[in-house]
């Protein structure tokens, strides 16, 4: 067997009048003509608790999507037991039978389910049709085909052997259920992060974000339909503090895959560590948390280039995304037609409902997000550190809108230059030229993270320089480009410090956490 070579999925651009715009529409209009009921999905099986918590599109408090079921704690301890059930056998398998129900799910995601896929991102999440396609196709599919590129790899190493001996490897799952936690600003990593441990042969309890449910639950429906065997992945939802307890006190618990805050996976470090003595083994713990994204600007860069970088880097998808630019170091000497591009590009987005295409910007995640950034954004409004020189409007009254926000930093250190906002708001400041090295001293020093950042400049040594003094900076270092978008296959994702574990989505570095391997030596 050997799998297809992956190559990255082709991204539609729904541009006006292609047919996959008219599909789009139809999907949207079919998932808003029904009253959406998201199920549980334990040991193969659909859970309704009647406990519903209602959906709301975060750009339209008034319009009801419909709801999900929330369940206890009992479901929790019954999703742990059908993982544990469905460990031995799936766990046995040839590796490539459960390869084949990935790559199945990869197509029926390319093909059936792609106007779906997209049309829950938008609605629930209040992605724009581009930012959906990208994320809940294109990636999610790209992670799929490509694991199991990297499966064929990882299985294939082999130590050597001495004459009269067979030593060998073998790549057995962990002994246990992984406990997957994932965000809701991509439904490629909520797919990705219990993928990925299935895949090599893991079984997994998830636990979506409560925004994400809806695309979490297609997600599910596409991998049963592709044959995953019942109890492989159960998706519970279940408060936080809840899941946590059972989950965490069990003495399999195996692994914990997650993405989301830093706060939250310091503490459930914590957790894991007081019950370190009651687990079988030692947990594996892979997260990816936050970021303070850079971009430094060299006065040998070009301005419009800048200008793009910054626009795009920081606010696509509501700059809701851990990669996000969010703070920026511009020389004075080319300040001004940065600017001049700068804003006209911020000035030219619109802002509205994702259902209207032509929306670049849409509403935030939820309350509790747009208070946190339009907190900040008032702090500013009374700051003699900086000041906001484009956007600071803040709505909430139909839907969670945030104008796209750029701030003037006074000061390198001001609070806007070191703490993660996660909306759409750039913090920049704008240095004398003759400042570059200590700009990159500072850039290293204002921040506890180190997930991605970039340099854009012309001058090869400058390059150079800033490549090295930033070393420790950035998991994902761009060179001339914005610090989001990062492919799988081609920029393995993930930084360190506050950032994570780094455990690059997107490679066969994190498919090795996911294995316990055993070394069998045979004598002859
Ligand atoms: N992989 C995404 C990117 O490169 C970001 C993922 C995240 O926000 O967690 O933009």
């Amino acid at each position: 067997f050997e799998p297809p070579l992956a190559v990255n999925e082709p991204i539609y651009d729904y541009a006006p009048g292609t047919e996959c715009k008219d599909e789009l529409k139809q999907a949207i209009r079919i998932l808003k003509s029904t009253e959406v009921d998201v199920p549980m999905f334990i040991d193969g099986k659909e859970v309704r608790t009647g406990n519903k918590i209602s959906m709301h599109p975060p750009y339209e408090h008034a319009y009801t999507l419909g709801h999900f079921h929330m369940g206890d704690k009992s479901h929790v301890e019954s999703a742990i037991d059908a993982a544990l059930a469905a460990r031995k056998e799936w766990g046995s398998l040839p590796w490539q039978d459960r390869a084949a129900i990935f790559l199945k799910a990869a197509d029926l995601i390319a093909g059936p389910y792609r106007a779906r896929m997209n049309a829950a991102t938008m609605l629930c999440q209040s992605k724009n049709a581009y930012q959906s396609e990208i994320d809940a196709v294109c990636e999610l599919i790209d992670f799929l085909r490509f694991n199991v590129q990297f499966m064929t790899e990882l299985y294939a190493g082999q130590p050597e052997s001495a004459e009269g001996v067979w030593n060998r490897l073998e790549y057995r799952p962990l002994e246990g259920f992984v406990f997957a936690i994932t965000p809701f600003n991509f439904t490629a990593i909520a797919g990705n992060l219990c993928a990925a441990p299935a895949m090599m042969g893991n079984t997994v309890v998830w636990k979506p974000a409560e925004s994400q449910v809806y695309s979490a639950a297609l997600i599910m429906e596409i991998f049963m339909e592709a044959g995953l065997p019942d109890g492989v992945i159960n998706m519970i939802l279940v408060d936080g503090p809840v899941a946590g307890d059972v989950v965490f006190s069990h003495k399999e618990f195996a692994g914990l895959h997650f993405t989301g805050s830093t706060g939250v996976f310091q503490h459930l470090w914590k957790t894991i560590g007081n019950n370190i003595s009651n687990y079988k083994s030692y947990p594996r713990i892979v997260g990816e948390t936050g970021g303070k994204d850079f971009v430094v600007a060299h006065n040998s860069a070009h301005p419009d280039e800048v200008a793009t970088a910054l626009a795009r880097g920081a606010f696509e998808f509501q700059g809701q995304k851990c990669s996000a630019a969010s703070r920026a170091y511009v020389p004075a000497s080319i300040w001004d037609k940065v600017w001049e591009k700068l804003a006209s590009q911020v000035k030219s987005f619109k802002m509205g409902s994702p259902e209207d295409f032509t929306n670049f910007i849409n509403a935030v995640i939820d309350e509790k997000s747009f208070d946190k950034i339009s907190g900040y954004i008032e702090n500013v409004k009374k700051s003699d550190d900086a000041e906001i020189i484009i956007g600071g409007g803040c709505d909430k009254s139909k839907g969670y809108f945030i104008e796209p926000t750029i701030i003037r930093a006074k000061n390198p250190r001001t609070v806007t230059m070191c703490e993660e906002i996660f909306g759409p708001v750039l913090t920049i400041y704008v240095y004398e030229d003759d400042q570059f090295e200590e700009i990159l001293k500072i850039c290293d020093e204002t921040s506890p993270y180190a997930l991605t950042g970039s340099i854009l400049a012309k001058d090869r040594n400058v390059i150079n320089y800033a490549t090295k003094a930033l070393e420790n900076s950035a998991g994902n270092f761009y060179i001339n480009d914005k610090p989001t978008g990062a492919v799988v296959g081609q920029q393995p994702f993930g930084g360190g410090r506050a950032s994570g574990t780094n455990d690059k989505a997107g490679s066969i570095l994190n498919l090795y956490r996911w294995v316990s391997p055993r070394t069998i030596k045979e004598t002859f």
